[in-house]
């Protein structure tokens, strides 16, 4: 996997940053700041613990070193194949990623404003969304799985898993 394929599906990386963070309000908005180092940003991750396959990363977004790349290649470096929580886990990070985004906006534009925890279940209704619409095949992974993100999965033949 390409270490920037998270970064290059950024259509908005090359917005320029630089004002106080929109979310915490105290330190000046970096990309590295907004997806990872705020106290926002980090309580979204931090929801996502047990139940996206992203404990690893979220270590490293709670105790690294506040980079971005480093997260980016930690995430590389994880399993990436069809099995169920390979799949979840790249979903919560996209779409992690994708509301501190919005989050962002809504509140340097809109002067709109949700909780983390609001944005952290509004991220899991999307990806249990996505999971719903999966041929998922039967096994202990995608018990455990459903179990989780609250869906359920037709067991029947040899159906492929995919996105
Ligand atoms: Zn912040």
């Amino acid at each position: 996997m390409h270490p920037n394929k998270y970064g290059h599906r950024l259509e908005w990386w090359d917005v320029p940053c630089g004002e106080v963070c929109y979310l915490c309000n105290q330190i000046q908005e970096s990309h590295d700041h907004l997806l990872i180092g705020c106290s926002f940003a980090k309580s979204i991750w931090r929801w996502f613990r047990g139940k996206a396959g992203l404990d690893g990363i979220i270590d490293r977004i709670e105790y690294g070193s506040n980079q971005w790349n480093d997260v980016v290649n930690a995430m590389a470096g994880t399993v990436c194949n069809k099995g169920i929580w390979s799949i979840i886990r790249r979903l919560v990070f996209s779409a992690v990623i994708y509301h501190l985004w919005q989050e962002r906006n809504a509140r340097t534009f809109k002067n709109d404003s949700s909780t983390y925890e609001v944005i952290a279940k509004r991220v899991f209704e999307v990806v249990r969304l996505r999971l719903m619409g999966l041929h998922v095949r039967k096994s202990m992974q995608s018990h455990s799985a459903a179990k989780v993100w609250n869906f359920s999965f037709d067991d029947g033949g040899d159906s492929q898993l995919s996105v």
